[in-house]
């Protein structure tokens, strides 16, 4: 039992700490927030005189026939009306201001913080789920900070004040009044608990459901390829429909929430009348004050179900605050050096020394077992080896996608964890196999490492890549627009932009995952020539899978379940390694 006190502390503890980010967030425009606090306030003294009002109509101008009193009131009246409509202007516009303010900021934040997480913490997630959920809380968070924050003080306050003028007006009926208030807690209390958790189940269902989403559309290919369409929209439909059940739950007790709320204060309502109406025949109380006090009653009830239930959406919005907070407190485990150590001049030496290896995700599967591979200055070094042997996890050593548990990867004789990340990557550039070009022009693509190039060099770029004769061929030249993967490109020429933007980053080392997909031979020969320029001068790392790439190559490296078992020319390997002659011979490495 103590136990479950405790931990139940804990959490409300970390919910408050939450909230308090989230007041963090609106800090740097207080001054906007002070402002609103004082229309907030205005409007909510004004709203509490409307029950005075009504009560001067009665007792002065209707039982006492006072006309010209009447009047008078009614003018109060109009006045009132017309100040309090200024107020909920600028309060309404002043909190939603403070709301999508900081909201804007949050969702920057926590991209910000996203963009420098290391590549495995992508591999533990869904993309999908992770976008529609951000998406998710971010919203939560928005609707609290605009509108339920202002919400929850202005009823605050109004319950106070509130309570303060029916005191005044008539202590003992107050006191009646008040006696509805332990059953509306335990009733807000009992409601709230269940809400929270059914709106978890909510998000839950929608994060799943926008999961599949992303990965369908992103797949279309795929998907229709297979004739898959209707089976995700049947298995989406079937995410939707257990989002709308548990929906309907929600709703279900939101809806026994709200009417025991109306029959707490209808009930109060009834006994007031009851006991007021007495009161009033026994001549002491007016009827207006006793309209006053109904009104005021009615007030108060309603604000403190609104409180209530506000009280359930500020703990569901902790609870996003802390699934985006826990984003954004993230420690990208791979990040600049306590201590940074200047990349030092040099072409691109690496070294990777005795490399021990696993993926975070799979820490018994050891991937790299003792690999030794030495990139002398200009070399070109090819890694061959059946698929799964371990090449492409050692070249994403080397920018640090990953770090390796045993020995060392050296850039210019530095181990990499030394280095700057900034200077580090700088210094290297990929080519993957199938490369992603943003969506954008062809221009901003090439410029991708550093958008401030002048025209004249991308188009020197791009001659040098085999890709200006082309790009020049399109109407827009390089204002072309690619669709979001380059759809409107061939595999050839989307090669070919992406050695082009490798040529702009200028790198030292190239990293090159050679494409299996056979290109038509032309297109071939075109992007073949493209690498052949930009390797020239530079330190290459080519996972190959090509035998003229390997025969250019100054040395190979064979790699086999994790390890390298041979390295040499292909003349040295042909009549050393077996394996390699397996993979000469079974074509394995395509003969082009
Ligand atoms: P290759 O490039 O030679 O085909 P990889 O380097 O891609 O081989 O893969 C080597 C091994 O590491 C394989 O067993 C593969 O399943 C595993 N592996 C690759 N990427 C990951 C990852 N992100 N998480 C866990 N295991 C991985």
């Amino acid at each position: 039992m103590a136990k479950r006190g405790s931990t139940e502390d804990e959490k409300k503890s970390s919910q408050l700490s939450a909230l308090l980010r989230l007041v963090r967030l609106v800090r740097p425009y207080r001054g906007r927030f002070y402002f609103a606090s004082v229309f907030l306030l205005l409007g909510s003294v004004v709203s509490l005189a409307y029950p005075q009002v009504a009560r001067y109509a009665i007792d002065l101008g209707m039982r006492e026939g006072d006309t010209d009193a009447f009047n008078n009131v009614l003018t109060y009246l109009f006045a009132i009306f017309a100040c309090h409509a200024v107020f909920v202007w600028f309060r309404h516009y002043l909190m939603s201001w403070l709301g999508i303010r900081a909201v804007a900021d949050l969702r920057s934040l926590v991209f910000d913080r996203i963009m420098l997480l290391p590549i495995a913490w992508f591999h533990d997630r869904r993309s999908g789920e992770l976008v529609g959920r951000l998406a998710a809380d971010v919203a939560v968070i928005e609707e609290v900070i605009g509108s339920q924050l202002s919400m929850a003080v202005r009823n605050v306050v109004q319950l106070i004040g509130g309570v303060a003028l029916l005191l005044v007006v008539d202590w003992k009926l107050t006191m009646v009044m008040l006696a509805i208030i332990p059953p509306f807690s335990v009733a807000a209390v009992f409601f709230g608990g269940k809400l929270r958790k059914r709106s978890k189940v909510v998000q839950d269902k929608l994060a799943e459901a926008s999961g599949r989403v992303q990965e369908a559309i992103a797949a279309i290919d795929t998907v229709q390829a297979f004739g898959r369409e209707r089976d995700e929209a049947s298995a989406y439909r079937l995410d939707v429909e257990a989002a709308f059940q548990s929906g309907l739950r929600l709703v279900k007790w939101r809806a026994s929430f709200m009417s025991s709320v109306s029959v707490l204060t209808y009930a109060a309502l009834a006994v007031i009348l009851a006991l007021g109406g007495r009161s009033v025949i026994a001549g002491e109380l007016t009827a207006g004050e006793l309209t006053a006090f109904l009104i005021y009653t009615g007030m108060v009830a309603s604000s403190f179900g609104t409180v209530a239930s506000l009280y359930g959406s500020l703990s569901r919005a902790a609870g996003a605050t802390e699934r985006l907070y826990d984003v954004v407190d993230e420690v990208p485990e791979i990040r600049d050096p306590e201590d940074p150590q200047d990349l030092p001049e040099g072409q691109g030496a690496v070294h990777f020394e005795s490399i021990d290896f696993h993926y975070a995700s799979r820490p018994d599967d050891a991937v790299l077992r003792g690999v030794d591979i030495k990139l002398e200055v200009g070399q070109v070094v090819a890694l061959v080896g059946p698929s799964g042997a371990g090449k492409t996890t050692i070249a994403s050593l080397l920018p640090r996608f990953y770090d390796v548990q045993g020995g060392q990867v050296t850039l210019e004789g530095v181990d990499v964890r030394r280095l700057r990340l900034g200077d580090l990557r700088g210094a290297i550039a990929v080519v993957a196999q199938e490369p992603v070009l943003f969506s954008g022009t062809i221009r901003d693509n090439i410029a991708y490492s550093d958008q401030s190039l002048s025209q004249a060099q991308v188009e020197r770029a791009a001659v040098d890549a085999n890709a200006h004769v082309f790009i020049q061929s399109f109407p827009e030249g390089y204002g072309t627009k690619v669709g979001e993967r380059g759809v409107k490109l061939s595999g050839g020429q989307k090669q070919r932009i992406a050695i082009a933007r490798a040529i702009v980053a200028d790198p030292r080392v190239l990293i090159l995952d050679e494409a299996t997909s056979n290109l038509d031979s032309e297109s071939e020969a075109a992007v073949q020539q493209a690498l052949a320029k930009l390797m020239k001068g530079r330190t290459t790392l080519v996972i190959a899978h090509r035998l003229s790439t390997v025969r250019d190559a100054d040395r190979i490296c064979v790699v086999e379940g994790g390890a390298t078992t041979a390295q040499g020319t292909h003349q040295e390997l042909m009549n050393s390694s077996a394996t390699y002659r397996r993979l000469v011979e079974h074509q394995l490495l395509e003969p082009a």
